[in-house]
């Protein structure tokens, strides 16, 4: 098959969740010519992700693996996206954990000593006061170097962006569509040198890479509308309560397995207002419901790395709960396996699970 050098392209990235943006962005700005391939009328758990980053989570307060390095590299790309793009996207927030009773109190307080955990806590004489629209009667810590992202606006500019140098493509993708030679890849009429799957939750349809396990996690976040908040700090005890304005905030998040479907119920909605209200001093309205697949595995570690015999066709997923935190880190690390041959966390690599295949 001949192509001209136009429809050449070094990558062809499918989907374009948070996966697919940050590897697109790494790529692009290591100078690679990329096409963004994405269907938008396929969900997309990104666009339901409430986008919190918190270093410390669970009633247990454990630091979130590779929380020194992975804050830190996530935090000064969006800040680096938010001066290219001229929008707002990384918001830094603290997080205020009310304490559930004394003893509570103290086995968190007794954490803090740790000096891993305590660099991401607010020490006493600088902690805020307790939020006027939060019932803490036994007080509460301050998480700190944590926040969120405003995903569904990164990725519209994001878009937009790659859309204006023509390098963004509204399609559905297929599989089959493919055609591999040994120097290139073709799709559609366009030659690449490799191809990386972004697609998320639908990457389980895919046959080349439908051997990985899986372990998707479906979740619901409430929207609600309050009185204006004099705060910004986000508020975890079970669930989040997530300002993104001073009127409005999202509520999350729920975790089910069976159906895996993108559909939103009451039940979820119903769990989430038990926890919402013993929370809350102050009236709220709801205004939304969103529902979500995140797509986590087996290890809970993402899934990175090329098929074991097709060496031009990759995968970038199993970015599970912590898609903003996970997908800019790994990007970069994918981007210098792809084009400098350094070597991927093996935790990550999807050669953990080259035995599923073979077998
Ligand atoms: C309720 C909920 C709350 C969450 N809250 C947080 C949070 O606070 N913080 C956090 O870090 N993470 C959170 N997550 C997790 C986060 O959403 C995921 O980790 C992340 O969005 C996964 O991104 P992705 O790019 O892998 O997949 P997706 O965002 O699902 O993107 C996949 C993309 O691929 C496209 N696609 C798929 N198949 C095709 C095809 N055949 N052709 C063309 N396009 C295709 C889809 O259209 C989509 O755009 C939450 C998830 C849920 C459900």
């Amino acid at each position: 098959m001949t192509q001209n050098i136009e429809n050449h392209y070094d990558y062809l990235i499918v989907g374009q969740g948070i996966a697919g943006t940050s590897l697109a962005w790494h790529l692009h700005q290591s100078g690679k010519r990329i096409l963004l391939v994405n269907d938008s009328s396929l969900p997309s758990s990104s666009k339901v992700a409430a986008g919190i980053f918190n270093p410390l989570t669970g009633k247990k307060l454990v630091k979130t693996w590779l929380a020194d390095e992975i804050f830190p590299y996530a935090q000064k790309f969006y800040a680096g996206l938010e001066e290219k793009l001229g929008v707002k996207i990384l918001h830094q927030a603290s997080i205020f954990r009310p304490f559930r009773s004394i003893e509570e109190q103290n086995s968190y307080l007794a954490q803090t000593s740790d000096p891993g955990i305590s660099r991401y806590i607010q020490s006493p004489s600088e902690q805020q006061n307790v939020p006027e629209h939060v019932h803490a009667p036994f007080g509460g810590m301050e998480v700190i170097r944590s926040g969120w992202v405003d995903l569904p606006l990164l990725l519209d500019k994001s878009r937009d962006y790659f859309s204006n140098l023509s390098q963004y493509l509204e399609s559905t993708f297929n599989i089959d569509d493919l055609k591999v030679s040994e120097k290139s890849v073709f799709w559609n009429g366009y030659g690449f040198d490799k191809v990386i799957l972004c697609q998320g939750f639908n990457a389980r349809k895919n046959e080349l890479f439908n051997w990985l396990p899986f372990t998707p996690v479906k979740g619901q976040i409430l929207e609600i509308e309050i009185d204006k908040l004099a705060t910004n700090q986000i508020v975890n005890q079970g669930i989040f309560i997530l300002p993104v304005s001073e009127t409005h905030c999202r509520v999350g998040a729920t975790y089910s397995w069976d159906p895996l479907d993108w559909e939103t119920t009451a039940a979820a909605a119903q769990e989430l207002e038990s926890k919402l209200k013993p929370l809350l001093k102050v009236p709220y309205k709801i205004t939304g419901q969103l529902a979500g697949i995140r797509p986590s595995s087996h290890d809970r570690r993402p899934m990175l790395g090329i098929h074991p015999d097709y060496s031009r066709i990759g995968i970038f997923n199993g970015l599970g709960t912590k898609g903003v935190t996970l997908a800019p880190y790994f990007a970069n690390q994918f981007t210098e396996y792809l084009e400098k041959q350094k070597e991927l966390n093996e935790a990550v690599n999807i050669k953990r699970y080259f035995s599923l295949y073979f077998r």
